[in-house]
């Protein structure tokens, strides 16, 4: 998707440098302050969720280690893999419809990559240093005490704030529990663990403090993968070609026309990825809309109509939508948020549904029915109960069918916290009870007087005459 427009410099990167540093310009407006509402929310979110819990589990836990999960207090063990796979699956159709219709508003609104680079690390950097011009005369001035003493101050603050995501990062991996005793107990009990945290704490201060938006713009595979997610009917962070251009400096007592585009430069100032927008869409813009809040201040001044950098289509950048394209692209919107709902709610419901106890009864191999001296015939079966829990369950097993009894052969009634437990047990029923050759029957597991498991599977015994 491109939608071209004359050239303009990235005024805000120093030319000669290896890699142009991007200084952006503080950015303020209507916009940026829902952003900084959404993003303090989230990041309130974020160093929260780990120490929440429900029913003594974390509220949301990753443990790739020991592929354990914990999403809304529910354990996802191995034996949830499916579930896992599932929801993973439904989040990725979630991402590719959300950004066909909406674009990148992921990455520069809810990314927590984003979220900490401009809501933490700039903000402190604009505090330490000043605007982007006073970084940039600071950075490219003589060495002085004064700047020695910023950058140190800086720097510091940036290494304590890593070293506060590194802990909230193993808090989600290993578990706040887990990490608790990595820091209060003593270090050689815990070189691992600890060594993990000082490590994930330089990849992190690596990360916000130099690498910064090269991590959106060449190494993340959702901002790589944008060429073939957007079409030419997804919405995007655009500039308004047919409206801006032909773009000019004001001049005063000059006939000449000009589009609304004064070529101030604002809104690649504020870039924090140091794009200008009106060069068309580009991988590189993350949506983060600060362009938009400061293409607004300038048509505010200038008493023109706001948006000339606002969410557009191809089509509507270069003023080409006709009614009929604008009603199918809203269609398309429309039918692409249900689709996303639906998807969500199913794996809502598969979290929400999912039981404490995993059961698989089996027909013991190669046996069929007996009968016994007491006029009763029996059938024998293999089960595998599994507690999916971090609570040990005590438990009995009972029929939904009063006819038949239960008799287990190796009796186990205890079910270890994330264990299982494997049982041999006989269905029991009267011969004269027996109405069809196959029956279905319902076994349940009850535990503290609730069902938490039913099993089904079939009886077998020859109909009594
Ligand atoms: S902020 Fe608006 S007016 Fe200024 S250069 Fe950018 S598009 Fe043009
Ligand atoms: S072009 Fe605008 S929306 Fe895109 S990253 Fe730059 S400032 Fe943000």
């Amino acid at each position: 998707m491109e939608v071209a427009a004359k050239g303009s410099e990235n005024i805000n990167q120093p030319e000669k440098s290896k890699r142009k540093w991007v200084y952006a310009k503080k950015p303020a407006g209507k916009l940026y302050n829902y952003r900084q509402v959404v993003g303090y929310s989230l990041l309130l979110f974020l160093f929260v969720a780990p120490f929440v819990k429900i029913n003594d589990n974390p509220f949301l836990m990753f443990n790739i280690i020991e592929r354990k999960f914990s999403i809304f207090g529910n354990i996802f063990l191995p034996q949830d893999m499916h579930i896992f796979l599932f929801g993973m699956l439904i989040i990725m159709v979630c991402i590719v419809l959300f950004t066909a219709v909406y674009g990148r508003v992921w990455c520069g609104w809810t990314c927590p990559q984003t979220i900490f680079m401009e809501l933490i690390f700039r903000r402190i950097e604009y505090l330490i240093e000043g605007d982007w011009n006073k970084q940039k005369k600071l950075n490219e001035g003589p060495d002085t005490d004064a700047k020695a003493w910023r950058k140190i101050l800086k720097h510091a603050v940036f290494i304590l704030i890593s070293f506060l995501i590194s802990n909230l990062f193993l808090a989600y991996i290993i578990g706040v529990d887990a990490l608790l005793k990595i820091i209060t107990e003593p270090v050689d009990q815990h070189l691992g663990g600890f060594a993990s945290i000082w490590a994930f704490t330089f990849v992190f201060y690596f990360v916000f403090a130099y690498v910064r938006e090269i991590v959106c713009t060449r190494i993340c595979p959702y901002g790589r993968l944008q060429g073939v997610l957007l079409d030419e009917n997804s919405v995007t962070v655009a500039y308004h070609v047919s409206r801006g251009e032909p773009r000019g400096k004001i001049r005063k007592n000059s006939d000449e026309f000009r589009g609304d585009c004064i070529d101030c430069n604002l809104c690649v100032h504020v870039c924090p990825t140091g794009i200008d927008i009106r060069k068309g869409t580009q991988l590189e813009c993350v949506s983060c809309t600060a362009c938009i809040d400061a293409c607004d201040a300038v048509m505010d001044k200038i008493n023109k109509p706001k948006r000339l950098i606002g969410f557009y289509t191809q089509a509507e950048a270069e003023g080409k939508e006709t009614v009929v394209e604008g009603k199918k692209r809203n269609t398309r919107a429309i039918v692409y948020s249900c689709i996303l709902l639906v998807l969500m709610g199913i794996f809502g419901a598969m979290i929400f549904s999912r039981t404490d106890v995993d059961g698989r009864l089996l027909r013991a191999k190669g046996s069929t029915y007996q009968f016994r001296d007491d006029g009763t015939v029996t059938n024998l079966y293999s089960l595998e109960l599994i507690n999916k829990t971090t609570k040990d369950i005590d438990y009995v097993l009972e029929s939904d069918d009063k006819n038949i009894q239960i008799q287990i052969v190796n009796p186990i009634s205890h079910l270890p916290r994330e264990g299982n437990a494997k049982l041999s047990l006989f269905l029991i029923a009267k011969k004269s009870s027996i109405k069809e050759y196959k029956s279905n029957i319902k076994l349940n597991v009850v535990a503290e007087g609730k069902v938490i498991e039913t099993m089904k599977t079939t009886f077998i015994a020859p109909p009594s005459k």
